[in-house]
C-alpha cells in the first residue's frame, strides 16, 4: 500500500494482518476474520476495495450459513455445474444478471430467492441424472472445446437449429459447426459438447442417448419419418452475443435443410485426420471450410 496515512497516528508503515471484524448484516453482528492492512504503529486497520470486498463476502456467508441459506460458494458451483454463465444463469432462474453477481459475492439472498434456486437447480441436475451419457459431469477440456457440457445450452441449441434441419442427421452436423465454429472464433465451444467421427460425419458422441432424452423430455417431438420439430422456441436469451451470432450464422447456412453442411463436414481436417470412433480435438476449428 503505498503512500497511505494512519487515520488515528498519521504512521505510514501498515503491515497485511488478519483482523477480526464483528459487522452487522440485516441487523445480525457476525464474527469474521479477513485480511487488513494494519498501523505498524497503533493497530489501527486501513483495507482497500478488494479487502473490503472479502470482509463484505465472508461476512455475508457467515450469515447465511448461520441461517442455512446458500452461501456465495455453493451459488458459484451449482452454476459452474450446470456449465452456466451468469448471464444464462440469470435467464434460467429468470432473474436479473446483477442478482446473480451480488449474490455470488456479498449480497444475501432471501428464503424465497434461497428456495427458488435450489429447485431450479435441482430440477436442471435431476434432467442431466437422467441423460445417459458418459461424459456429461466432466471437467473442461480440449475435446469439450474448453467449456463443461450444459445439458440446458445443448437443449436450446437444438430447438434453434432443428428449425431448418429437421432430422438428426442434420442437426448433429449443425450442432458441430455451431460449437467449432464459436471456437474458431473465440476459443470456447458453446454447449460443451463432445464430437465423435462417426461413418456418416462428426457428431456429438451418444447422439443417440442425447436424441433419446430431448425426446423423453419433449424437447423435440417427431414431425414424420425420421424427422423431428421443436416443442417451443429456443430461449436465446440463454446465450451469450457471441454464440447468438454464432448459432445465427450457421442457421442461415442450414437453409437448404443442412446438405451442404453435411457434404462440407466430410471434407473437414476434424472429420480427415481422426479415425472413426475416435473423439475430435477442437484444435481442427481452425481449420474449418465454412
Ligand atoms: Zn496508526
Amino acid at each position: 500500500m503505498n503512500k497511505s496515512m494512519c487515520l488515528h497516528c498519521n504512521n505510514s508503515n501498515f503491515e497485511t494482518k488478519n483482523v477480526r471484524f464483528s459487522p452487522e448484516i440485516k441487523g445480525e453482528t457476525v464474527d469474521v476474520v479477513a485480511p487488513a492492512f494494519v498501523c505498524t504503529q497503533c493497530q489501527t486497520p486501513l483495507m482497500d476495495s478488494t479487502q473490503m470486498s472479502i470482509l463484505r463476502r465472508l461476512a455475508a456467508d457467515e450469515y447465511r450459513t448461520r441461517h442455512q441459506l446458500l452461501t456465495s460458494e455453493h451459488i458459484i458451483k451449482f452454476r459452474s455445474a450446470l456449465g452456466m454463465s451468469q448471464s444464462a444463469f440469470a435467464h434460467y432462474l429468470k432473474v436479473g444478471e446483477a442478482s446473480i453477481k451480488r449474490w455470488e459475492t456479498y449480497f444475501v439472498q432471501d428464503v424465497v430467492q434461497d428456495d427458488h434456486i435450489r429447485l431450479k437447480c435441482d430440477e436442471a441436475y435431476a434432467q442431466l441424472n437422467a441423460l445417459e451419457v458418459r461424459w456429461k459431469n466432466s471437467l473442461p477440456d480440449t475435446f469439450s472445446g474448453n467449456k463443461r457440457f450444459s445439458l440446458e445450452l445443448f437443449k436450446q441449441a437444438v430447438r434453434y437449429l432443428v428449425t431448418s434441419t429437421n432430422s438428426a442427421l442434420f442437426l448433429n452436423k449443425a450442432l458441430f459447426y455451431a460449437d467449432f465454429e464459436h471456437f474458431k472464433r473465440y476459443g470456447t465451444s458453446i454447449t460443451g459438447t463432445r464430437y465423435i467421427h462417426l461413418e456418416y460425419g462428426p457428431c456429438p458422441d451418444q447422439y443417440q442417448n442425447l436424441l433419446k432424452h430431448l425426446l423423453n423430455e419433449r424437447i423435440l417431438i417427431p414431425a414424420g419419418h425420421h424427422t423431428f420439430k421443436a416443442s417451443k422456441n429456443a430461449e436465446l436469451s440463454f446465450f451469450s452475443d457471441s454464440e447468438k451470432e454464432v448459432l445465427a450464422y450457421i442457421r442461415q447456412l442450414t437453409h437448404d435443410g443442412g446438405k451442404k453442411l453435411l457434404k462440407l463436414s466430410h471434407e473437414e481436417a476434424a472429420y480427415k485426420q481422426t479415425e472413426p470412433l475416435e473423439f475430435i480435438s477442437y484444435a481442427f476449428a481452425k481449420e474449418l471450410k465454412i
